[in-house]
């Protein structure tokens, strides 16, 4: 069948528009915000964080390089201090950072912090509230003065050549369009990417759905009893049960398929309702024990991948980069780092597109460490000031300076290897 033709509004205008408003998206806009530009992030749902908050992924993992070396700072930084003013979260103090105690590695695996196989140490890994991260975010962008435009669903886009003039999004108004110079992809899916007829590559995985219990008498003394499967949070007598129930759903789902993603609501949703029911009755600990929350977004670890201008592999573990815009470290390894290129996060044909979060150039083992959150925050930052200065030198960002990007993004408080400015 065909549409016929509708004529749709232009309801605004911006120097960068960012697209989907979880862990990158969010480090886009302030970062973008910051340099100048004039900034509007759009988010379908009614919250920022994505699947770092709606998702119940309550955990940073990580922010070192499991050597006891910080190797994301920035904005990912700042948010752990915003959410600490507020008690907020959790981790370990920086003098415990690389150490190998088995008393100290026990204490932070009950929290969520320790993952991977022996020998560990303990990381710098942050644990944290949901709502608190809401909530901060809603005000971060509010006094950073970004537009924030929720329930709007990006649907199309328009194209003059290889450059996007306008986005299209779809909400109980209708179909309205946001005309911009600089469009940053980080819905997580790659929705923009995909709209524009950019490469990509699609996994199909494995949902999960987190939940968190409330009323249990004392988390840490039945862990420390032996009880696992489950970690503490920052409530006192609530737990979170990573990954959500025991089992898992009968196939992996397509999570741009709405019909997959149909059919894993409702299992999954099933699966761990069927475990609240078990718990109380078959878990010491839990007789008391009641359903706080199931997290509102299904857990999706992958899906649309950009082919960018560099694909990083699993190979470019400890590689350096010329063009390093960001570095993870592995939140099951020790002592290694991703660097991320700067063209990760460029599309091959589109001027005016940059990409961030999990969504960005990478292979299906190097995914594995950039689609972490503070991963997601240091290539959501990064995208955010290259838009700014790109628009600030009439420039695309495809020819953005990449020195005066890392500069930028080091005089912002981003962590980059020495000499990555070539200073
Ligand atoms: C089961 C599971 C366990 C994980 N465990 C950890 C962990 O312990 N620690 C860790 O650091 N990381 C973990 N991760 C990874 C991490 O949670 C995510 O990769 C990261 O949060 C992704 O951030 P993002 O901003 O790229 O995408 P998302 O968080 O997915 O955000 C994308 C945002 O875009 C919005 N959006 C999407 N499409 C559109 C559209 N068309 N229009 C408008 N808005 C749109 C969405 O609503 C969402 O808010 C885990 C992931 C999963 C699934």
């Amino acid at each position: 069948m065909e549409l016929p033709a509708q004529r749709v509004p232009v309801v605004a205008r911006c120097d960068v528009l960012v697209v989907g408003g979880g862990s990158a998206g969010l480090a886009a806009a302030i970062a973008a915000r910051r340099q100048g530009a004039d900034v509007i992030l759009v988010e379908r749902y009614g919250y920022l964080g994505g699947l770092a908050s709606g998702g119940l992924i309550v955990l940073l993992l990580t922010m070192d390089d499991g050597a006891g070396r910080q190797v994301v700072a920035g904005l990912c930084q700042e948010l752990v201090e915003r959410l600490e003013t507020r008690g907020g979260c959790f981790y370990p103090p920086k003098g415990d950072w690389g150490d190998p105690s088995a008393e100290l590695i026990e204490r932070y695996r009950r929290w969520g912090l320790v993952w991977g196989s022996a020998p560990h140490r303990v990381r710098y890994s942050v644990a944290y509230d949901p709502e608190e991260f809401k909530l901060v975010a809603n005000q971060w962008v509010q006094e950073a003065g970004v537009r924030l435009m929720y329930h709007r669903w990006a649907s199309d886009l328009v194209l003059d050549g290889d450059r996007i003039t306008h986005v299209v999004f779809t909400s109980k108004a209708g179909r309205q369009a946001i005309a911009c110079d600089t469009v940053i992809d980080s819905s997580g899916d790659g929705d923009l990417f995909a709209l524009a007829g950019e490469p990509f590559e699609l996994e199909q995985v494995h949902p999960w759905l987190w939940f968190r219990m409330s009323g249990i008498e004392d988390v840490e003394a039945l862990q420390e009893a032996g009880g696992d499967g489950f970690f503490r949070t920052v409530r006192a007598g609530q737990a979170l049960m990573p990954w959500g129930a025991a089992g898992r759903i009968d196939r992996r789902i397509d999570a741009t398929n709405p019909d997959d993603l149909t059919h894993a609501e409702i299992e999954c949703r099933r699966m761990v309702m069927e475990e609240v029911d078990r718990l109380p009755g078959q878990t010491p600990g839990f007789e008391q024990a009641y359903l706080t929350d199931i997290a509102l977004t299904l857990g999706i670890t992958e899906s649309r991948r950009l082919v960018g201008r560099y694909v990083l592999r699993r190979e470019d573990l400890d590689q350096p980069f010329d063009d390093v815009v960001a570095v993870t470290g592995h939140w099951t390894k020790y002592g290694c780092v991703y660097q991320i290129p700067y063209r990760s996060l460029l599309p091959q044909r589109i001027d005016n597109l940059l990409a961030a979060g999990r969504c960005i150039s990478v292979d299906h083992r190097a995914h594995h460490a950039t689609k972490e959150i503070p991963a997601c925050f240091a290539t959501g930052e990064a995208a955010g000031v290259a838009a700014a200065l790109a628009l600030r030198a009439n420039l695309t960002p495809r020819e953005v300076d990449v020195s005066a990007l890392q500069r930028a993004l080091l005089k912002a408080g981003a962590w980059l290897p020495d000499g990555a400015d070539n200073s």
